[in-house]
């Protein structure tokens, strides 16, 4: 019998927690040979989810739970549920039925056909709003051109991974973590399984335009530094301009004497330049900041109470 965890991250869940388990237990019981265990993540929710979490775990023996001090954001949930998991396989779904249970036997599946990794990529953005589709799409294609790491397009944090890729994802110690990011970075054999998106039935979703545009750009802080290297050619080409405008200037002046107008070129080339310091000090910053926050080296969660026995589980301590 092979174990198998699924995590399972949730925040103001209450009005989907019951509906979830019960359609996934009833996909997970169809299939043989593997025993299924919940590790629900309580991310700090302010209504009644931790109540449910608590009542379901009363009343089935194979739900888990770890509610935290206060909301960490996703990443930090599906981290605690990767450390706390002791399963050969571990999968990640999200609480709202987004993540359709029915695709769990063929990501089994997979697994079985000798992949390390099965997860599941949307092939319609039915449902989403147009602009957060283009901006999706633009994220992607950034992010592909400038980072080592190839994220695919519709990718969701959906997804079966065995023992080994678990443990490699929880090598990578980062506070401000990046999860499809950190997925494609430490490698292995990912299937792919391409899936119709769902709405959500109840609740609503937690992501706002402004906190996707900042996960965007920490998501390519984090795996490149090619915005510094961006940033250092635009100033060189610019010193380059400046030199040869200078050359210029001075031929100029030589052949035709002081010529007094020059006051919109002055300002042209100081508002443009000022433009580039700024934007080039905040890019620098955005790279300063992280290390800031990296080097305090906070913990990721604080755990307020679960009802995962440590003393048999193989959780480290951080
Ligand atoms: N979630 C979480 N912490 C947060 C925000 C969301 O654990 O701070 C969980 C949420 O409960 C859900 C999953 O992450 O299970 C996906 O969230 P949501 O449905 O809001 O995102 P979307 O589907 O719109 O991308
Ligand atoms: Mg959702």
């Amino acid at each position: 019998m092979k174990k198998v965890d699924i995590i399972v991250p949730c925040y103001n869940e209450e009005d989907m927690i019951d509906m979830f388990y019960r359609e996934t237990v009833k996909i997970v019981n169809t299939i043989e040979n593997y025993s299924f265990r919940f590790i629900f993540a309580d991310d700090g929710s302010r209504d009644r989810t931790y109540q449910k979490l608590i009542q379901l775990a009363k009343e089935h023996k194979e739900v888990k739970f770890l509610s935290f001090s206060r909301n960490f954001g996703k990443e930090a949930a599906m981290y605690a549920g990767l450390s706390y998991s002791t399963g050969d396989y571990v999968i990640i779904m999200d609480a709202d039925l987004q993540h359709p249970p029915a695709l769990i036997p063929d990501m089994i599946k997979g697994i079985e056909e000798g992949y390390d990794c099965c997860a599941a990529r949307r092939s319609t953005r039915k449902g989403e709003s147009k602009i957060r589709s283009v901006f999706s799409r633009m994220f992607y294609n950034l992010s592909n051109r400038f980072t080592d790491v190839d994220l695919v397009q519709g990718a969701v944090d959906f997804r079966i991974m065995t023992r080994q890729m678990v443990d490699s994802v929880l090598s990578l110690a980062e506070r401000q973590r990046f999860s499809k990011g950190i997925f494609a970075w430490v490698g292995f054999q990912t299937k792919w399984i391409p899936y119709e998106n769902v709405e959500r039935i109840m609740g609503k979703s937690k992501w706002s335009f402004w906190g996707l545009f900042k996960y965007a750009i920490d998501g390519i802080t984090a795996f490149s530094v090619a915005p510094l290297r961006t940033v250092t050619f635009m100033g060189s080409m610019i010193s380059f301009l400046a030199f040869i405008y200078i050359i210029f200037t001075l031929i100029q002046t030589f052949v035709y004497g002081i010529v007094v107008p020059g006051y919109v070129t002055t300002l042209c080339a100081v508002l443009f330049l000022g433009g580039i310091i700024e934007l080039s000090i905040g890019i620098l910053g955005g790279y300063v900041a992280r290390i800031y926050i990296e080097i305090k080296g906070r913990p990721i969660y604080i755990l307020k109470n679960t009802n995962i026995e440590l003393i048999n589980s193989k959780h480290k301590e951080e």
